[in-house]
């Protein structure tokens, strides 16, 4: 006789809003803006069927992970009840052989993001400032703020930059920094416009950063970029500069963005400080073994990175040819300029099940974000195309 039920003469609680747990949440957070996905995949693939919908709006990987990888997912379905490897040794250890450093210089992360926000929550707080570059990145601004920390957003290269439209002005970031600097945010090649610096202008640009400010090299794309293409990665310059690290991730190139997992490569007592608030299973055990496998095959990745440089080459083309300016791109996407009617194109597609990423949050409301998807996938993208431009 103990059963609790609704009685009619106790008024319901009146549920407060957002604003009234905004007023009560830390400062960073009051001006905090969750961060934007995009369109609802979930609801476009139930409305159109998997099988009818082109999805070239996250910058997923078309080719999926390796054929180890999935392997080494079934072999651990045995041991879903344990936790996983807290430490993810095994991993650390064959990034680190790969890599080249010592394993106490990796952090895992769940998801580059993680590690991403996780690095503002440390090394920023009220009264900081962190410097990244307009149209860098959109996390770097989220890690920023929910810190509580000023965000200095430095003016990229100009739209009619004769090499590098709207990539990073390294010499204006390295000129933003002041004594209030806490941290600085590259990506290289930057998500969303594609951009990417070589390793002469990077190399200058460390000489002049004091060595009290951390610089993030956000790798996301590095294994997409061409050989020949001289994208500059931080790992050359960790060994004499203990105030910079880099993070990768395997959603991209590895095709495993499903298990979300990431790194950070940096000096020990970095690490060391960043392990002090990890969460401590963050990355779980199927994800530590398919990555693990993943890092094995090389060939997989090769293979996977060659397609997307020969279809990011054709499909640049294609949309050229149709008299788009498209952006120089080092990575599995496109920054394409469609111009005072991109909202109605990007709509059209979307009612034709193509689905690409509006730029309006990024300050570029006349370009979308085009993944360079398979060759199946680019032909119905460049057919829905033909038929919305008509
Ligand atoms: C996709 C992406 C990430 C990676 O995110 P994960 O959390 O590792 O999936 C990080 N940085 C950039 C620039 C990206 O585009």
């Amino acid at each position: 006789m103990n059963a609790v039920r609704d009685s009619d003469d106790q008024a319901p609680q009146p549920l407060h809003d957002e604003a009234w747990f905004a007023a009560r949440a830390s400062r960073g957070v009051q001006g905090l803006k969750a961060y934007d996905p995009g369109h609802d995949l979930v609801a476009f693939r139930r409305k159109f069927g998997e099988a009818n919908l082109v999805e070239l709006g996250s910058n997923e990987n078309p080719y999926g992970p390796s054929p180890d990888a999935r392997a080494a997912i079934l072999d651990q379905l045995h041991a879903l009840h344990r936790y996983p490897d807290p430490l993810g040794a095994d991993l650390k250890r064959a990034l680190a052989t790969k890599h080249g450093v010592d394993t106490k210089q990796i952090l895992l992360g769940n998801g580059s993001h993680e590690l991403l926000m996780q690095l503002a929550q440390v090394f920023a707080g009220s009264g900081d400032d962190v410097v990244f570059s307009r149209y860098g990145f959109a996390v770097f601004a989220l890690a920023t703020q929910a810190a509580g920390a000023n965000r200095v957003v430095v003016d990229a290269l100009p739209h009619d930059h004769p090499h590098m439209p709207l990539g990073h002005d390294l010499d204006a970031i390295a000129a933003a920094i002041t004594p209030a600097t806490k941290l600085v945010y590259l990506a290289n090649p930057n998500n969303p416009t594609g951009t990417w610096f070589g390793r002469d202008a990077f190399a200058s640009f460390m000489a002049k950063v004091p060595a009290h400010v951390i610089v993030v090299m956000d790798e996301a794309y590095a294994e997409m970029a061409d050989a020949d293409a001289d994208a500059a990665t931080a790992l050359a310059l960790l060994a004499s500069h203990a105030n910079l690290l880099l993070t990768r991730t395997f959603s991209k190139a590895y095709g495993l963005a499903g298990l979300r997992v990431g790194y950070l490569i940096g000096a020990p007592g970095l690490v060391a400080v960043m392990e002090r608030l990890r969460e401590s299973f963050n990355v779980n055990g199927p994800a530590l073994a398919a990555c693990e496998a993943a890092l094995g095959d090389e060939a997989h990745l090769h293979w996977s990175c060659e397609r997307n440089t020969e279809q990011r080459t054709a499909l640049a083309a294609a949309l050229r040819a149709r008299g788009l300016r498209v952006y120089p791109s080092q990575t599995n996407f496109v920054l394409v300029h469609f111009g005072a009617r991109t909202a109605q194109i990007e709509a059209d597609l979307t009612a034709r099940g193509v689905v690409l990423r509006p730029m309006g949050g990024y300050g570029l409301p006349e370009c979308l974000r085009v993944t360079v998807g398979n060759a199946d996938e680019n032909r119905r993208l460049l057919a829905a195309l033909d038929a919305v431009l008509a």
